[in-house]
């Protein structure tokens, strides 16, 4: 596995659609285990192929019970509502309020392509919204009500 390059906002790639994986290869597989790792080295809660500059509809999320490595996700069905800070590995240092719905059901197809199905509330929720905008060239900065604001990074 190999730490990759996140991309900032203002790179062009972040606002590109990306194309359908048709089919499962060695390459997809590898990209997959280097967006877990760089995720996870960045404190992320997920991450998705445009921030590390691949035009694929590939995700990876952990919003504490994953991972979940979703490829070709879809959005199902959405519920409630939930308000709160929210932030991008592509936008660091930053944070800014955005209404997501409160419950997801997605489909998505895992490494093997087999059919997948998740549900999520909250944070799980939130993040399925979030990584899926990218697949479509979306930051969730075009969403934030009241601007954005700095965070402290307790790390350091
Ligand atoms: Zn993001």
């Amino acid at each position: 596995m190999a730490l990759r390059t996140i991309r900032l906002q203002g790179d062009p790639v972040l606002n590109k659609v990306c194309r359908q994986i048709p089919e499962m290869t060695s390459r997809i597989r590898t990209l997959a285990e280097d967006m877990l790792e760089t995720m996870y080295e960045a404190n992320g809660v997920g991450l998705a192929a445009p921030q590390v500059g691949i035009l694929k509809r590939l995700v990876v999320i952990d919003a504490g019970d994953g991972p979940y490595i979703m490829v070709n996700p879809e959005i199902i069905e959405t519920s409630g509502e939930q308000t709160g800070d929210e932030g991008c590995l592509s936008v660091p240092g930053k944070a800014g309020e955005v209404t997501r719905p409160n419950y997801v059901k997605a489909k998505y197809y895992d490494l093997d392509m087999n059919e997948c199905e998740v549900t999520g509330e909250e944070l799980l929720a939130r993040a399925i919204c979030h990584e899926v905008e990218h697949l479509d060239g979306h930051l969730y900065v075009e969403k934030v009500k009241g601007g954005l604001h700095d965070v402290v990074n307790e790390d350091e």
